[in-house]
C-alpha cells in the first residue's frame, strides 16, 4: 500500500514536470516565432503575437545560438541521418488555410497585402465610384511617408528596392520604416547554394536598398494604356491573387519597348513604388560589362534571390544589350555571354513553370535587336510610344506652369501650350523636359552677369526678378533642338504589327 502511494506520488510529480516542460516548450516556441517574425521584418504579425500573449513575447529573449530556422535545420539533418531524405515540412492545403483558421477561431495575418480579401463589387459600378478605386487610393498612400532617394547604381548594376512596408500611419508600419534594414529576409535562410554562389548573393544583397523610387502612377503623363496594362500584369495579380488563377494565371514576363525617353523606366519605378514587391533594378549592360565571365552565375543568383524574397519584380533595363540576337553581328559571340543568355532563358522558363510570384519586367529601345527566344518568354509586350499632342501639352504645362517659385525666386511663363505641343510633334517626354529646361534657363542666364558683377561689391544683391518666358522664346528653343527618335516611330509600329501576328 505504502509502495503504491510512493509510486503514485512519483508518477504525479513526473506528470507535473512533463506538464511544466510542455508549457515551457509552448512558451519558448511562441518566443522563437516572435523573434523570427521580428528578424524577418514582419512587425505587424509580431506585434499581434505579442498582444495575444499579453506581452509575454516581449518579456523574454531567445538564448544565444538558437533561432527557429536553426531548429528546423537541425530537424532536417536529424531526419536526413535517420531516413536518408529531407523531411517534407509543408504541403499544399486541400482547404484554404484562411477557412481553417476561421473555423478554429484563429487569427491569420499576412505580412503583405497578398491574399487580401476582395471587396464586393457590383460589375455595373464604375471604377471611380467603386470600392476598387477607393482601395487603390489607400494603397497609393501606403508609401507616402517613404522618402525619395535616387537609386544608387552598384558596381554590379544591381539595385534592389524592397517595398514591403506597413501601411502609413500604422504603428507596425512606423516601426518597419524605422528599421528598414530589417525588412528583407536575412540571407542566412538563403540555403541550397555553394560558397561561391552565396558570396555572390551577399554581394548583390549589399546593393539592396529599401527606399521607394517615389514615382506614382499619376506622375507619369499620358501613357494611359501602358499604365493600365502594367497594372494588370504586375500589380493586380499580387493585390488580388484570387482573380488570377487558371487561364488568368499572371504573366511572368512583360516587355516595355519604344523610343528612348518615353517613360519605360518611369513605369518600372511606378511599379516599384506602388506595388509591395521586392524590386530588383538591373541595368543589363552592367551585368555584361562588370560580370563578363561570371554573369551567368550572377543571373542564377539573381533569380534565386528573387524567389527567396518573393513576391518580386526583376526589372531588366536595356535588355537588348544582354539579349541581342545570338551571334547576330559578329558571326559568333563571347562564350560567357552566350552562357549568360542561356541561363536567363532557363531561369525565365523556370518562372513559367512555378507558381511563385516572381515577375520579369524588361525594357528595350531596340526590340528588333532582341533574341527571338527571349521575346517568346516575354509573353506580354507593350509599346511605350511618343507622347500624344494632349500629353505634350500636359508635360509642358507640368514642367513650365504659369508660375513656379523656388527658394524665393519666381519664374513666370506666358505660354500657348497648344501651339507648343503642335511644334513638338515627334518629341519624347525626355526631349520635352530638356526643351522646358532650356527655355527656363534663358531668363536665368540673363541675370548671371548682374550676379557676378555684384560679387566684388559690398552692396547687397539686388532683388532677383526673372523675365517671363514667352511662347516666342520657347519656339526659339524648339527651333534649335532636335527630337531624338522621330525617324524611328514607323519602325516601332511595324515591329508591333509583325509581333502581334505571332
Ligand atoms: P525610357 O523610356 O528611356 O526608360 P525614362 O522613363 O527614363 O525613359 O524617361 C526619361 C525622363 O523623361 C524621365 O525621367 C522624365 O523626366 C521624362 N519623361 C518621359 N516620359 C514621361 C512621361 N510620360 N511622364 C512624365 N515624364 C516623362
Amino acid at each position: 500500500m505504502e509502495m503504491s502511494y510512493q509510486s503514485m506520488k512519483i508518477a504525479h510529480q513526473a506528470r507535473e514536470a512533463e506538464d511544466l516542460r510542455t508549457t515551457m516548450r509552448r512558451k519558448s516556441l511562441l518566443i522563437l516565432i516572435y523573434q523570427h517574425l521580428l528578424g524577418q521584418g514582419y512587425m505587424e504579425a509580431a506585434a499581434a503575437l505579442d498582444q495575444e500573449t499579453n506581452g509575454d513575447a516581449r518579456k523574454f529573449e531567445v538564448c544565444d545560438n538558437i533561432d527557429l530556422e536553426m531548429v528546423l535545420m537541425e530537424y532536417e539533418s536529424y531526419h536526413y541521418v535517420k531516413f536518408q531524405k529531407n523531411p517534407k515540412l509543408i504541403r499544399r492545403t486541400v482547404e484554404p488555410v484562411e477557412n481553417r483558421f476561421v473555423k478554429s477561431g484563429g487569427v491569420k495575418r499576412s505580412p503583405c497585402s497578398a491574399g487580401k480579401r476582395l471587396p464586393k463589387i457590383n460589375p455595373s459600378q464604375t471604377p471611380q465610384s467603386g470600392n476598387v478605386a477607393k482601395k487603390t487610393t489607400t494603397s497609393v498612400s501606403t508609401h507616402q511617408n517613404g522618402s525619395s532617394v535616387p537609386p544608387e547604381i552598384s558596381d554590379f548594376g544591381l539595385n534592389v528596392s524592397s517595398l514591403r512596408c506597413g501601411p502609413a500611419g500604422d504603428a507596425a508600419g512606423d516601426i518597419a520604416m524605422n528599421r528598414k534594414e530589417r525588412l528583407l529576409k536575412p540571407l542566412s535562410g538563403f540555403s541550397g547554394m555553394n560558397r561561391e554562389m552565396s558570396d555572390l548573393a551577399e554581394i548583390i544583397s549589399r546593393d539592396i536598398y529599401l527606399h521607394s523610387p517615389n514615382v506614382r502612377w499619376e506622375d507619369i503623363i499620358g501613357l494611359e494604356d501602358a499604365k493600365r496594362l502594367v497594372k494588370e500584369a504586375v500589380v493586380y495579380p499580387i493585390k488580388y491573387p484570387e482573380l488570377f488563377t487558371g487561364i488568368l494565371s499572371p504573366w511572368k514576363g512583360l516587355l516595355l519597348y519604344g523610343p528612348p525617353g518615353t517613360g519605360k523606366t518611369l513605369l518600372a519605378k511606378a511599379v516599384a513604388t506602388e506595388c509591395k514587391t521586392t524590386f530588383f533594378n538591373i541595368s543589363a549592360s552592367s551585368i555584361v560589362s562588370k560580370w563578363r565571365g561570371d554573369s551567368e552565375k550572377l543571373v542564377r543568383v539573381l533569380f534565386l534571390l528573387a524567389r527567396y524574397h518573393a513576391p518580386s519584380t526583376i526589372f531588366l533595363d536595356e535588355l537588348e544589350s544582354v539579349m541581342g540576337q545570338r551571334g547576330a553581328s559578329t558571326g559568333g559571340e563571347h562564350e560567357s555571354s552566350s552562357r549568360m543568355k542561356t541561363e536567363l532563358l532557363v531561369q525565365m522558363d523556370g518562372l513559367v513553370r512555378s507558381e511563385e510570384l516572381v515577375f520579369v519586367l524588361a525594357a528595350s529601345n531596340l526590340p528588333w535587336d532582341l533574341d527571338h527566344a527571349v521575346l517568346r518568354r516575354l509573353e506580354k509586350r507593350i509599346l511605350v510610344g511618343l507622347p500624344s499632342s494632349a500629353a505634350r501639352q500636359a508635360m509642358t504645362s507640368h514642367w513650365l506652369p504659369p508660375l513656379t517659385s523656388t527658394r524665393g525666386v519666381e519664374l513666370r511663363t506666358e505660354l500657348d501650350y497648344e501651339i507648343l505641343a503642335k511644334d513638338m510633334e515627334g518629341y519624347s517626354g525626355s526631349d520635352i523636359r530638356l526643351v522646358c529646361k532650356e527655355a527656363a534657363m534663358r531668363p536665368v542666364r540673363k541675370i548671371f552677369d548682374v550676379l557676378e558683377a555684384h560679387q566684388h561689391e559690398d552692396a547687397p544683391l539686388p532683388a532677383i526678378k526673372l523675365e517671363t518666358v514667352t511662347t516666342a522664346d520657347f519656339l526659339e528653343v524648339i527651333a534649335h533642338s532636335k527630337p531624338s527618335a522621330r525617324n524611328l516611330t514607323g519602325r516601332y509600329t511595324a515591329w508591333e504589327r509583325e509581333y502581334e501576328s505571332l
